[in-house]
């Protein structure tokens, strides 16, 4: 009997402790409040703001939206951003991502203050995760992806791990977070050979391609534990996993659902980080 790995059940845990952490807070006079820069209309932006405003509600943290102009200029916005480092009732802030073409993302990367850098933009936040002090700010994906694995008590000591990407939000930074658990990591891409014969000996598969379906159970044996980071649509206009979730999931040992897996950890982690910007700034 497979068991399903997931993120409400994690979700909802942290919250719990952050309504804690809050309240001690607002009791020494503090108040978490995320600024949140968004930079034109883009719909799966604003619909991204609706809900972490809505989560940030339930648990009491402020916030507030700066809604800029798409053509503003690098230099502008990084004087706003530099506005925002200096302004102490921002705890901490996110940009939409991707910044449009026009924006010099390594400025702004650069310019935003690290301690409020709650997306793991600044280049000093990502270096501390690659020097193994894991007591900063995390991107939120590979954070969640952790936080399932942590919550689940599945053991990373010694185990050999296959993360499917290599790119700076997720597949690097979550190595990184295994091997500061002292697991056994392989990190595998599109260039990749024999990719089968890698899942199929690891204990843990972390796939984030992109490709719904495209794992099918040829990739794993009935000892896998699958955490499903891909997120995408099918033909049919289905949000899918990396997985192919029904012909998988009864015949694994332990794999998260797509929706209702990682993705939904993600928001969480963002406003733990928002929490822990106003403890420690
Ligand atoms: P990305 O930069 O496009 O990375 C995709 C990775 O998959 C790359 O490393 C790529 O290899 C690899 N890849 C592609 N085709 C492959 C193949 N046939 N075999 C092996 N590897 C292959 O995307 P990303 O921004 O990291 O995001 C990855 C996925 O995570 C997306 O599905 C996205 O929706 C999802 N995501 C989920 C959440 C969440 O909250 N659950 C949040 C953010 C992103 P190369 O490097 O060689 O190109």
């Amino acid at each position: 009997m497979s068991q399903i790995l997931k993120g409400n059940v994690v979700a909802a845990k942290l919250k719990e402790e952050m309504k804690e952490r809050i309240a001690k807070l607002n009791e020494n006079g503090k108040q978490p409040k995320l600024g949140i820069v968004r930079l034109g209309n883009d719909p799966s932006d604003v619909s991204y703001e609706k809900s972490i405003i809505k989560n940030c509600d339930a648990l009491g943290i402020e916030t507030e939206v700066f809604e800029k102009d798409a053509n503003m200029t690098t230099d502008e916005l990084a004087d706003f951003i530099s506005e925002l480092n200096d302004n102490d009732s921002i705890s901490a802030m996110i940009m939409f991502r991707p910044l449009p073409k026009h924006i010099d993302e390594e400025v702004i990367r650069n310019t935003i203050k690290p301690s409020k850098d709650v997306d793991c933009m600044h280049p000093l936040n990502l270096e501390k995760i690659f020097e193994g002090d894991m007591s900063g700010f995390a991107p939120a994906t590979p954070k969640a992806a952790m936080e399932i694995l942590l919550y689940n008590n599945i053991d990373l000591e010694g185990k050999n791990v296959v993360v499917i990407n290599r790119s700076m939000v997720v597949g690097k930074p979550l190595a990184m977070m295994l091997l500061e658990k002292n697991a056994t990591v392989t990190i595998c891409h599109s260039r990749t050979k024999d990719l089968k014969e890698i899942t199929k000996k690891a204990d843990i598969v972390i796939p984030a391609l992109g490709k719904p379906k495209f794992f099918t159970m040829d990739y794993f044996t009935e000892e896998s534990i699958i955490i499903d980071v891909g997120v995408s649509m099918t033909e049919d206009g289905k949000l899918s996993g990396d997985v192919d979730y029904e012909n998988v999931a009864d015949k694994v040992k332990m794999i998260t659902p797509v929706p209702g897996g990682v993705g939904s950890v993600t928001t969480t982690i963002l406003l733990n980080q928002v929490v822990y910007a106003c403890e420690n700034n």
